[in-house]
Formats: structure tokens, sequence, C-alpha cells
């Protein structure tokens, strides 16, 4: 089903078969299946692609992302801390369990920059496409776009880790 991009957040938003999907500048509606009220996102790495998904084991950046990022940089990039790899044993003791919170607020932290980096990344390419004063764009076309324009899934997730390392400036070059 065709959502639409909404320019001044990055989220998505339209009709699914579970219901309507809001961007984040909406309160989000009640949702009929799924453990999160979203079908899906924009990859924020290479916006050529879908990312995310209804379950809370769902992945934030797009499949080719995903595999680049396991191969490479190890972001906490999955939406729960298992497929990243963030894991507390039932014997822990305080300092385990320490590095445990410490991870655990790393990720929420990489999660919330993830949406600043689609969001800058995002308005750059449309303003690079020509596209600057559009407010909402179809999801299948902001992802030509980024194939037109845009580095690969391999070289993208390199923008995207370097503004993750960075705390949040745009890296030379992007
Ligand atoms: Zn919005
Ligand atoms: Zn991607």
């Amino acid at each position: 089903m065709g959502l639409t991009v909404h320019v001044g957040c990055g989220f998505l938003q339209g009709q699914t078969e579970f219901g309507e999907q809001r961007c984040r500048c909406s309160p989000a509606l009640k949702w009929q299946r799924g453990d999160v009220p979203e079908l899906r996102q924009l990859c924020p790495s290479c916006l050529s692609a879908p990312a995310g998904g209804p379950s809370r084991w769902s992945v934030l950046v797009c499949r080719r992302c995903w595999k680049e990022n396991r191969a490479k940089y190890h972001l906490p990039l999955a939406r729960h801390s298992i497929p990243n790899a963030i894991l507390l044993e039932a014997d822990a003791g305080s300092e385990e369990v320490a590095r445990f919170q410490a991870e655990i607020l790393g990720m929420v932290d990489i999660q919330r920059r993830l949406g600043e980096w689609r969001r800058v990344h995002l308005q750059r390419l449309l303003a690079h496409a020509g596209f600057e004063a559009v407010a909402e764009m179809p999801e299948d076309l902001v992802h030509l776009l980024a194939r037109l324009y845009l580095p690969p899934p391999q070289e993208a997730i390199l923008g995207l880790a370097a503004w993750l390392r960075e705390g949040g400036s745009v890296p030379a070059g992007w």
C-alpha cells in the first residue's frame, strides 16, 4: 500500500492493512495489530528501501544496511535490545547490571538520533533533487530519488555511522 513521507519529520503516513499510520507530528491512532503503531519506516541510512515493521523485533534500517552494519559497525539498529546483543544474564552482578543499563541508554540515544539523521538526510536529498518546497512525497518516489542521487547501502551506512559517532553533526562530503 502506498504511504507518503512527511518531509518535516521523515516518517511515513497513510492507510495500511492495520489501520491509519501517522507520522510523528500527529498523535498515534489506536492500532489493531502489531507491537508498534506503524507498518514500516524509510531506511534512515540509504533512504532507498523500507525499514522497521509492526513487530518489536523489527530492524530500523533496510535489509542491506543491516547486513552492512552487522559486518562492520555493530550499531544497535534493531528496535529491541536482544537482536542488538544487549543482554543481561540472570545471575549478573552489579557491574554487569550497570553495563547493561549504559548499553540500553546508548541504544535509546542512537535510535533517537537515527530519526534526526533521516530527517536531515532526506531534506538534503530533496533539496539536491529540486524538491525543497515539497511537504509530502510518495515513499516510492523517495526510494527512486535516493537510488539516483545517494550512495548505495554499503556506502550510505558510513554517513550514518559518522553522524552517530560525531554526536549529530553532518559528516564532511554529505
Ligand atoms: Zn510528520
Ligand atoms: Zn538502507
